[in-house]
């Protein structure tokens, strides 16, 4: 199964992309992780650069890391895709991507939790990017540039949206039901 989770910062992409990966036994793809873990190579300290103001990391930078860890043998079980795409163009490489391979996205995950709590959640967090001029600066790029993947997934018609306001395990427990239903409906 490849699976997208959609959602503004402090949705909890990260945290129930987490359990759903040991759920379904797939590899969990997270950029931000990924650009991160990185910050000790060339290719990382020009993605922190933008990261620590907000701003989404350059396209061509994410799309290669993205490609490489593709290539890894536990992606051929299916993968989670956290964070990732993050704007159109980066949507439109993903399902050049994956047709490819002969494996198409089967279901996007878009979490919606109202902006109040997403501020409490992130500040709580403290992340180094989880400062308040730099959270407002996420928050415009999600809805500038994130947003309109909502829409390029309800048209192809596997977009779902899950209420992630209440408890992680409740939010996980919508997560496996709406799974499962996809699971039971393309099953012969
Ligand atoms: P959050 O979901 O809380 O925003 P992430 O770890 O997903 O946290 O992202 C942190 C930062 O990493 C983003 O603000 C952005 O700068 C960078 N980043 C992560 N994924 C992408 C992506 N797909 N495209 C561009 N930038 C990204």
């Amino acid at each position: 199964m490849r699976i997208v989770f959609l959602g503004p910062p402090g949705a909890g992409k990260g945290t129930q992309a987490q359990r759903l990966k040991d759920y379904l036994g797939i590899a969990h793809l997270s950029t931000g992780e990924m650009l991160r873990d990185a910050e000790d190579t060339p290719l990382g300290r020009k993605a922190a650069r933008y990261m620590l103001t907000g701003q989404l990391v350059p396209d061509d930078i994410v799309l290669g890391i993205v490609v490489q860890r593709l290539s890894e043998k536990d992606c051929s079980q299916g993968c989670l895709f956290d964070g990732f795409p993050r704007t159109v163009p980066q949507a439109e490489a993903l399902d050049r991507m994956l047709a490819v391979r002969g494996m198409p996205l089967d279901l996007v995950l878009a979490l919606n939790v109202p902006e109040a709590d997403l501020n409490a959640r992130l500040t709580a967090r403290g992340r180094p990017d989880d400062d308040p001029k730099t959270i407002a600066e996420r928050f415009r790029q999600y809805c500038a540039l994130t947003q309109p993947l909502i829409d390029y997934y309800r048209l192809r018609g596997i977009l779902r949206q899950i209420d992630a306001s209440a408890s992680p395990d409740k939010v996980f427990e919508r997560i496996r039901d709406t799974i499962d239903a996809t699971v039971s409906s393309n099953s012969p």
